[in-house]
């Protein structure tokens, strides 16, 4: 029988090194590695650039935890993401994404692959006639798919879309960083693609930057490859062995962000200065039944629309002690932050454009005792 989700975060891809018998893969730091024989390597590794053991540790790891065959880990989420665009983009492609995808993957999308002869088109994957008459139409060489969205906290039908998407012979990447594979999983669904930054959840401690590609066909494995190995935007040993270290604990991480993320969106919904609460577990949430569908538990991220405007929205932010206005996500400490001005300030003026109203929490694992109060006491202070 298959091992569960979390043996396999903290035994796949970390067997007992050989030599030594460290029950912890070591952080091989060696750019280099000697060979018995000319253009024959001792255990397959010749330069790091191209496979190094603590990374191939770490994509082991992560190709087991979403169910796919192999994985790619690179220096960041955008990395990983360009990695995959140069490895099946060809001059006249057609992208699809979400009109709330993340804003850096529509800036590569857009100002890097557009001037190549790439094209986009940004949809509501929400609306799956809508979805139909888009891929049908535009006949995108990829679709791609983020659930929940950043920061809109969209779901989509990951089914339903791939779907489509593969009558039209499109391929489907799904950005799987919110949710991550202990609550999501979607080959599962029928993506072909999936993408983290391995940034947030994954290493889940907000001390170390990454991304990864997992892949389950090995055509398209080896085209990631070429690039990883080629042109080198590749995970350090130390940020692989730094991301391994967060991933052990994954599944109950995700179990606690989960539970006190849903409490502190039960607590603060209806409070005055709230005009709307964004957080799939929520039945007012449009997308609840979907997600309820799709993911085990509804994750650490929400976002929260506040009654009072850009005013209140920036004020909130400065006003809370145990959340720390910052960027980023994923990590065991509650941050708070302004999408509009901080991380989706370079979607400004475009369709992916952000409500100044709205305000992103990222729901640390600290006691939901200390969170709530917090919160609230925040809330009211705009009132
Ligand atoms: C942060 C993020 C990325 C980009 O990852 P980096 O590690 O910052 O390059 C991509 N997608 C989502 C949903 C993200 O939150």
């Amino acid at each position: 029988m298959a091992q569960g989700f979390n043996t396999r975060a903290i035994h796949a891809g970390q067997a007992t090194d050989p030599t030594t018998g460290a029950v912890v893969p070591p952080i091989y730091l060696s750019s280099t590695f000697e060979q018995q024989v000319a253009g024959e390597p001792l255990a397959g590794f010749e330069y790091s650039r191209c496979d190094n053991p603590t990374r191939t540790a770490l994509q082991q790891n992560l190709a087991s935890l979403e169910g796919g065959v192999l994985a790619y880990s690179f220096a960041s989420g955008m990395a990983a993401e360009d990695a995959f665009f140069r490895a099946v983009l060809q001059p006249g492609d057609h992208i699809v994404l979400g009109n709330d995808a993340y804003g850096g993957a529509y800036r590569a999308i857009e100002q890097v692959y557009g001037p190549w002869g790439v094209t986009n088109t940004c949809i509501d994957f929400t609306d799956l006639s809508h979805v139909e008459e888009v891929i049908s139409s535009t006949k995108p060489r990829v679709v791609r798919i983020e659930t929940p969205t950043n920061p809109l906290m969209t779901i989509v039908d990951i089914e339903g879309v791939s779907a489509i998407a593969h009558q039209h012979g499109a391929l489907v990447l799904v950005d799987n960083t919110f949710a991550t594979p202990a609550l999501q999983r979607p080959f599962e669904l029928g993506a072909d693609v999936v993408l983290h930054s391995t940034t947030k959840y994954l290493g889940g401690h907000s001390d170390v930057v990454g991304g990864a590609i997992v892949v389950t066909d090995a055509e398209l494995a080896e085209k990631i490859a070429q690039i990883q190995n080629w042109m080198g935007a590749i995970s350090s040993p130390f940020d692989a062995y730094m991301t391994m270290r967060g991933i052990k604990t994954l599944g109950v991480r995700m179990e606690r962000h989960s539970s006190n993320a849903q409490a502190l969106a039960e607590a603060i919904e209806g409070h005055k200065a709230v005009e709307r609460v964004l957080y799939p577990g929520l039945p007012s949430h449009p997308g609840h039944e979907v997600a309820t569908r799709q993911m085990s538990l509804f994750g650490g991220m929400m976002s929260v629309q506040l009654a009072g405007g850009e005013k209140a929205a920036t004020a909130l932010t400065t006003r809370t002690s145990v959340f720390t206005l910052a960027p980023s996500l994923g990590g065991v400490e509650s941050l708070i932050e302004h999408p509009g001005l901080m991380t989706h300030h370079s979607v400004e003026g475009t369709a992916l454009e952000v409500p100044a109203n709205l305000v992103r929490l990222s729901v640390g694992i600290e006691d939901i005792d200390d969170l709530i109060p917090d919160l609230v006491q925040a809330l009211d202070s705009l009132l």
